[in-house]
C-alpha cells in the first residue's frame, strides 16, 4: 500500500483523485491520498467532492510546488512515497528536486516546459536519469492520454500486434461542443502555447518543420463522430517514440480544431494576447497569453456544459509475418458519461485516468525501476487491462 501526494488540483487533479478513491476503494492500493496546490481551498473542494462520490477522505495541504524546500518537507511530512505531478509543466524540475531530496518516486503528464520559451523537449527531465537511478527512485514521464496512452497504446501494437513499425499518426480528435464562444479543454495558457507552435513531424530519420497548423488532412472517426479536419502539430510523445520504436520512418501528430476555436486563436494572435513575452502594462510586467488565461472560462467549469465524444488514437503501418499491415488502436470517450461519474469533461477525464493508472502499477511495483521513463519503455499490458476497468475502454481494428 503506498502513500499517495498528488500535487495540482485543477480539471486534471480533480479527476485523479476521484480515480485514485476508487482505486483504493477497490484494492486498497493507496492508504493515503494528500491534495495540495497553492489554493487551499481548491484542495479542500475536490477532497469534499470525492466524499461526497465515494465516501472515501483525503488529506489536503497548500504547497508551492516552485519552492523545491517547502514541497519536499511536505512530501516528508506526510510520508509520501509517489507524488504525482498535475501542476504545470513549469513546476516539473522542482518537482523532480523534491522527490529526489525528500526520497519519493514522481510521475507527471506533461513535460517541462521553460515560461519563456514554448519548447516541448524531454532533454531537461531525461538529464535526470543518473539521479534517479543512483537514489533508488523512478520517475515515469508523460503519464495522461496524449503523452501517456498513446505510448502505451504503441507498446502494446509492437508487443502483440506488428514486427515492425514504419510510419505512426497519432489522431487526436475532440468532437465535444461546450457551447461558449472560445474555451480551452485544459490549461489555456498551456493548451494556447502548444497549438501555437511552430509544427514538427519526423520523417526519415530527422525533424521537418512547419508554421504552425500549415497541414491538414480529414479523418473519419469511428462510432458516429464522422468526418473532421486534423491539423498537424508537434506534439512532446513523438520524441520519446522516435527514440524508443526503432524503425520509424514517418511519425505525426494531428489533432481537431473547429473553425471557429482558430478564427479567435488568429484574432487573439493577430492583436499579441497569445503572446508569452512580459510586456509592459500600467508600470508592470504581464505575460499576455496569462492575462488572456484569466478571462477564458476554467477548463475545470466546462464538465456540466459539454457534449459530444473524443476519438484519441494511434494509426501504425508496418508489417507483421513479412506482410503488410496496418492498426487502427483507439479509446472513444463520452463528455456527459465523465461529468456524471466524476464530474469533469472528457479531456481532463483521459489525462487523470491515466495518471491513476501510472501512480496504482508504480505502488503496486509492477512499473517501478530506478531511473527515467517514458511510458512505451514498459510492459504495456496491466496499463492497458486497467484502462478498460477504470473507465477508457479501447479497440485496435486492422485497416486498409
Ligand atoms: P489547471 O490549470 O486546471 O490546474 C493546474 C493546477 O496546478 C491547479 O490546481 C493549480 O492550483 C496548480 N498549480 C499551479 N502552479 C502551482 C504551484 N506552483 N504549486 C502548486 N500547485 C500549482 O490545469 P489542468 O488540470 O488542465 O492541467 C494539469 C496538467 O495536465 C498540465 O501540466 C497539462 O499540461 C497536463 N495535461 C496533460 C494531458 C495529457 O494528455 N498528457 C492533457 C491535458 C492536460 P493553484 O494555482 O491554486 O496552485
Amino acid at each position: 500500500m503506498a502513500n499517495l501526494l498528488i500535487v495540482g488540483v485543477g480539471g486534471v487533479g480533480s479527476v485523479v483523485a476521484h480515480k485514485c478513491a476508487q482505486a483504493a476503494q477497490r484494492t486498497n492500493v493507496f492508504e493515503k491520498i494528500t491534495l495540495a496546490s497553492r489554493t487551499l481551498s481548491r484542495c479542500r473542494e475536490a477532497a469534499d467532492a470525492v466524499r461526497a462520490r465515494t465516501g472515501l477522505t483525503l488529506e489536503t495541504a497548500r504547497v508551492d510546488a516552485d519552492n523545491t524546500d517547502e514541497l519536499s518537507k511536505l512530501i516528508r511530512a506526510v510520508g509520501a512515497d509517489i507524488v504525482c505531478n498535475v501542476a504545470l509543466p513549469y513546476q516539473d524540475l522542482h518537482i523532480m528536486d523534491a522527490c529526489l531530496e525528500a526520497g519519493a518516486h514522481y510521475l507527471d503528464t506533461a513535460n517541462y516546459e521553460p515560461p519563456d520559451t514554448a519548447k516541448f523537449e524531454y532533454k531537461w527531465q531525461w538529464a535526470y536519469a543518473d539521479r534517479f537511478r543512483e537514489a533508488g527512485l523512478t520517475a515515469l514521464l508523460g503519464s495522461g492520454f496524449d503523452p501517456g496512452v498513446t505510448n502505451v497504446f504503441a507498446a502494446w501494437v509492437m508487443k502483440h500486434k506488428l514486427d515492425e513499425v514504419h510510419v505512426l499518426d497519432i489522431v487526436d480528435c475532440n468532437a465535444g461542443d461546450h457551447g461558449k464562444p472560445f474555451a480551452t479543454n485544459f490549461n489555456p495558457e498551456i493548451n494556447i502555447r502548444e497549438v501555437t507552435a511552430r509544427g514538427r513531424y519526423w520523417e526519415r530519420g530527422e525533424w521537418v518543420e512547419t508554421d504552425p497548423l500549415a497541414f491538414s488532412m480529414e479523418y473519419d472517426f469511428p462510432d458516429g463522430i464522422g468526418r473532421r479536419k486534423c491539423y498537424l502539430l508537434y506534439h512532446e510523445e513523438l520524441e520519446s517514440l522516435v527514440t524508443h520504436l526503432k524503425g520509424l520512418r514517418r511519425a505525426r501528430f494531428w489533432m481537431t480544431f473547429s473553425d471557429n476555436y482558430l478564427n479567435h486563436l488568429k484574432v487573439l494572435g493577430n492583436v499579441g494576447l497569445t503572446g508569452i513575452r512580459p510586456v509592459r502594462f500600467q508600470g508592470r510586467d504581464i505575460v499576455p497569453v496569462q492575462f488572456l488565461a484569466a478571462l477564458l472560462p476554467d477548463p475545470a467549469s466546462l464538465g456540466p456544459l459539454t457534449k459530444g465524444k473524443t476519438c484519441i488514437g494511434n494509426i501504425m503501418t508496418g508489417q507483421k509475418d513479412g506482410k503488410a499491415k496496418r492498426v487502427y488502436i483507439y479509446n472513444v470517450c463520452d463528455h456527459q458519461s465523465c461529468y456524471a461519474e466524476v464530474g469533469s469533461q472528457a479531456i481532463s477525464y483521459t489525462t487523470g485516468v491515466p495518471a491513476m493508472i501510472g501512480a496504482k502499477l508504480m505502488a503496486e511495483g509492477k512499473w517501478l525501476r530506478p531511473g527515467v521513463w517514458n511510458l512505451e519503455q514498459y510492459d504495456p499490458d496491466p496499463f492497458m487491462e486497467a484502462l478498460g476497468e477504470y473507465g477508457l475502454p479501447w479497440q485496435c481494428v486492422d485497416i486498409e
